[in-house]
């Protein structure tokens, strides 16, 4: 997943396996909107202001992407979505692995991510999801400090047409439009 395409291939022909550059050109989903965060420069320890808790601080929900506050936890967009859809996860705590959780809180984490399902399910209508979380910088986490889910809607033929559609795919809804759309949604049942 990580290796770029480039480096599968020089790798193949250096190493004669030819084979080996089709697992790393699959299932991989081309989001050129992410080149902003990843071009940014990784923040430092000083600047190290969580920005769910930053959010979670304020009153406007809309401009942090708050869709839903619980009990326990809530929902964000992704600023930065892999997908259509992208939503994050958290406890309202800043707490940094599943360890620190009381059972309220992984209970309402749990709920929650089934609750987006749901509404992700009934207005976008997904063929999938990945669901994960990463856990240390060198897994990926860009948030270190603050457990977080990661929910990731699919659809069947949303990876793998890189090379048919190269720069042609954009992103299919505005954050602000999805924003909307789910706070409309994210309180009924069907
Ligand atoms: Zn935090």
């Amino acid at each position: 997943m990580l290796e770029s395409r480039a480096g599968a291939v020089k790798r193949a022909r250096t190493t004669n396996q030819f084979r080996r550059v089709e697992p790393a050109m699959m299932d991989r989903l081309w989001a050129p909107w992410r080149l902003q965060y990843i071009a940014a420069p990784p923040p430092t320890a000083e600047a190290g202001v969580c920005f769910i808790c930053r959010g979670l601080a304020e009153q406007d929900d809309r401009r942090n992407g708050i869709v839903l506050r619980t009990a326990e936890s809530a929902v964000l967009l992704n600023r930065f979505p892999y997908n259509n859809g992208h939503l994050l996860i958290a406890p309202l705590a800043h707490k940094p692995g599943f360890s620190e959780l009381t059972d309220p809180e992984r209970l309402d984490c749990q709920r929650l991510i089934e609750r987006m399902i749901d509404r992700l399910t009934a207005v976008l209508h997904p063929d999938g999801f990945n669901i994960g979380v990463n856990l240390g910088r060198v897994a990926g986490a860009g948030l270190p400090g603050h457990l977080h889910w990661h929910v990731v809607p699919r659809w069947n033929g949303d990876t793998n047409f890189m090379p048919v559609l190269a720069d042609t795919k954009v992103i299919s809804q505005s954050l602000e439009s999805l924003y909307d759309l789910l706070v409309a949604t994210v309180n009924q049942t069907r």
